[in-house]
This record gives C-alpha cells, structure tokens and sequence, in this order.
C-alpha cells in the first residue's frame, strides 16, 4: 500500500518487484505504532510506569538495564506492546510456527529479542494450548509414554 502512494506520488523513481527491507521494516513500524495508539494513554500510561518508557521515532520503548550494552538496539529497548491486542496475537502465533511450534520459554526468549509483550507468557501459553498439531503432538508423547510402561511393566 506504501508502495503504491510513493509511486503514485513519484514519476520518475518508481518501485516494482518484491518488498525491500526498507519497505517491511516501514510497514512494522507504522503498523506498531498504531497498536501502541490504540492500547496505551501515551507514554503516561499507568502500565507502563514501571517499565521506565521512552518514545523512540514514535514508538514506545523500555529501557533496560542492558542500554550501555554492546547489543542490537531493539534488544536493548524493546517494543512495548500488550497480549490483548489482535495484531501482537497474530504476531505471536505467527513465531510459534515459523519456529516450530515452539514452546512457552523458547517464544518468549524469541519475542523479547524484539519486543516487550505485557502479559506475554499467559497469552503465549494459552495460544499454545490452543494449537491443534502441539496438542496432538502432546497426546502423542502420552500415547508413547503409555505404550513404553506397558512393554517394560
Ligand atoms: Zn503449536
């Protein structure tokens, strides 16, 4: 959609193909920064008080303690973001899969390298239990476990 009003609004320069880097990471920005417009009072929100926030280029942050730290930027003061809002929740099902259903531990190491979820862990978890091929792959392990008992047994 960028794309298409930056082309219509440029005659000489305009861009086709696959997105660029440039575009996705825009396109992420913009679509945070809505959700943050739509679930925080601002910077003076009373759940973020104790995350001690800062606004950077129009996102809300959190300072941790690692900001002195030889690190990536976003792992330093990541996205603050919160559980109940759709598109977080499409986020977070969406690194479930691609990390193959990755379990509660490993999607919040995964999703704090980027962003801070408020309520992440409850809202991971009941994604995951959610999950029809994570359940049926834990029925599985039930069924293993049983089918092992009863030949040593
Ligand atoms: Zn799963």
């Amino acid at each position: 959609m960028w794309r298409f009003i930056n082309n219509c609004k440029t005659s000489t320069c305009k861009r086709n193909g696959e997105l660029g880097v440039d575009e996705l990471n825009f396109a992420e920005h913009l679509v945070f920064r809505l959700v943050q417009e739509e679930s925080f009072d601002g910077i003076g929100d009373s759940r973020l008080a104790s995350l001690n926030p800062c606004v950077d280029n129009g996102l809300i942050r959190m300072r941790t303690k690692l900001v002195l730290r030889q690190d990536t930027f976003e792992f330093r003061c990541p996205v603050i973001l919160t559980s109940e809002h759709t598109v977080v929740k499409r986020l977070i099902w969406d690194r479930h899969v691609t990390h193959c259903h990755a379990g509660v531990q490993l999607l919040m190491s995964i999703l704090g390298e980027h962003y801070w979820i408020l309520g992440g862990r409850r809202a991971i978890r009941s994604l995951i239990s959610k999950c029809v091929r994570c359940r049926r792959l834990l029925a599985a392990g039930w069924i293993l476990q049983l089918l092992l008992c009863r030949r040593t047994g």
